[in-house]
């Protein structure tokens, strides 16, 4: 399909209460590929992300949707997404560098996501409690119900910022909150038309203000507000822990990193693992939280998949983002694309071996496939967040059991095997919040509970596990013998 270009060049403020407000500063958001300016969104100072809050705060207290109003507005903003997939498509594109398949593929996700929260809307439900089974408390009648916690503050990073931004905002509004989005500065411009196709789609003002700016001052602020009442962050570990640290005793969603692993057993069909694996570790040049980065195949099966991988990565096209034939775009900036050459430099200086890729172009990092590294090379026991894939073998499934489950993340991982007994003893013994069997760690439906352990973050999201991350549960108790 052939790429739309005449997209309306974005100048805007902040978004509070429904319409952009002027700032004193602004933020100039670039093209990851040739460096232009794109456009210009306003950076909140102090007060202004203290008005985002109050306009929120008292939206939510004053303007009550019901569910069936929450699940129309939710389904209205799904049509709206798909009306604006090409503009938003591009616009994405342009800001992360991700390739144009990629964008389009990304607003997918967003429909689905709106949809789901959609129906979601309409199942939310409490439970009987049989209080009166419990002698003494037999004239006891009880019941829980969910109570949305109010404001939302949804902070978002660069790698995917419309289906995070989804994520957040589409299950927040579902429970009936109110929320403030902070979407991270370098690809700010998404957010632009997301708040315009909500208000579009009927949202009451006030429900989904945006505040632009950095980490250390939009950010903290956001956080030192206790008028938000949960804290729904996607980003680093590094920020993800001072998140928890600064919020006290209010609740926070945090998912975070991982050096995501994936097992490629003897017995499994080495052409799809092999091609999957590249797939899946090349997406998004690498920068997705569940990108393959280790890749344990059994020594038996080594040579087969090695040859098999750099054959389908020799015909990976690198490129421009929005020619539709690309298939890699560029790395967010050249300092993470110089990063990650400096840890492969490293990583061959103490004895891997670069079976191909490891060649730099400003942003443009090429494929990149390792092999005879060490569990504490920075390209294995790091989250590398690169198209750079290690290739380790090993000999038994205790062995690889033990490999996988060292390391400081738990988000998901992946394993190939056709032997339905060795799946269930990696699906009991492999620590992470998901494990794909016959797939790689990086394989997900927005509709599973999606999250990790360790230090890949605590809570879940997908609709359903996030409403219940951003509502309260409240019990009503009766006392029937007054
Ligand atoms: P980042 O942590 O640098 O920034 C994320 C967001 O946090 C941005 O909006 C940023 O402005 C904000 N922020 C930074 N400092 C802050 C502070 N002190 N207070 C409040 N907000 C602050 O992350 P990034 O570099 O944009 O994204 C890459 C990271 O995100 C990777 O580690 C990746 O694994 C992770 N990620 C995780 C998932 C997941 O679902 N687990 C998905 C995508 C990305």
């Amino acid at each position: 399909m052939a790429v739309k270009t005449d997209i309306r060049s974005i100048d805007v403020g902040i978004w509070i209460a429904g319409q952009w407000v002027e700032t004193k500063e602004k933020i100039a958001v670039k093209n990851k590929f040739n460096g232009e300016t794109l456009g210009f969104v306003g950076k909140a100072d102090k007060e202004q992300t203290e008005w985002a809050v109050s306009n929120a705060k008292e939206t939510f207290e004053k303007v009550k949707l019901s569910p069936y109003e929450r699940s129309v507005i939710l389904n209205k903003m799904a049509q709206k997404l798909k009306e604006n997939k090409e503009e938003l498509a591009l616009i994405l594109t342009r800001e992360t560098g991700n390739t144009i398949r990629e964008s389009r593929a990304e607003i997918d996700r967003c429909v689905f996501t709106f949809e789901h929260s959609a129906e979601e809307a309409k199942r939310i439900t409490g439970e009987m409690l049989p209080i009166n089974s419990m002698k003494g408390h037999e004239n006891r009648f009880g019941f829980t119900v969910r109570v949305p916690v109010g404001v939302v503050c949804a902070i978002t990073p660069f790698n995917g910022p419309l289906n995070l931004a989804s994520h957040k905002v589409a299950p927040a509004i579902a429970a009936g909150n109110t929320v403030v989005l902070k979407p991270a500065r370098t690809t700010s411009l998404s957010a632009v038309r997301f708040a315009e196709l909500l208000k579009e789609a009927g949202l009451p003002d006030g429900y989904l203000n945006v505040v632009f700016g950095g980490g250390a001052d939009v950010g903290t602020w956001l956080l030192h507000d206790q008028r938000i009442g949960f804290y729904s962050f996607t980003g680093s570990e590094e920020v993800g822990k001072m998140i928890k640290q600064e919020t006290g005793i209010r609740r926070v969603g945090l998912e975070l990193g991982n050096n995501s692993a994936t097992i490629v057993c003897s017995d499994a069909n080495i052409e799809q693992a092999a091609e999957l694996c590249v797939k899946r570790a090349l997406w998004k040049a690498g920068q997705v939280c569940i990108s393959v980065q280790r890749v344990y195949v059994h020594e038996a099966v080594l040579e087969q998949f090695l040859q098999k991988a750099s054959a389908i990565i020799e015909n990976i096209k690198v490129g421009d983002p929005e020619d539709p034939n690309t298939d890699i775009g560029v790395m967010h900036t050249e300092e993470a694309a110089s990063r990650i050459e400096a840890w492969v430099h490293e990583a061959v200086e103490q004895g891997a071996r670069v079976v191909c890729g490891n060649k730099r172009n400003k942003s443009q990092f090429l494929p990149t496939l390792l092999t005879d590294v060490k569990p504490d090379m920075k390209v294995v026991c790091k989250e590398i967040f690169a198209p750079v894939v290690s290739v380790i073998p090993f000999k038994d499934l205790d062995e690889v059991i033990r490999l996988v489950n060292d390391s400081d993340y738990g988000l998901q991982a992946g394993a190939f095997t056709n032997d339905i007994n060795t799946a269930f003893y990696l699906a009991n013994k492999i620590e992470v919040g998901g494990l794909n069997i016959n797939d790689t760690s990086n394989w997900r439906a927005d509709i599973i509970p999606y999250g990790g352990i360790k230090n890949s973050g605590i809570g879940r999201e997908g609709p359903k596990y996030a409403i219940e991350e951003m509502t309260e549960l409240r019990v009503i108790t009766f006392n029937l013998s007054h």
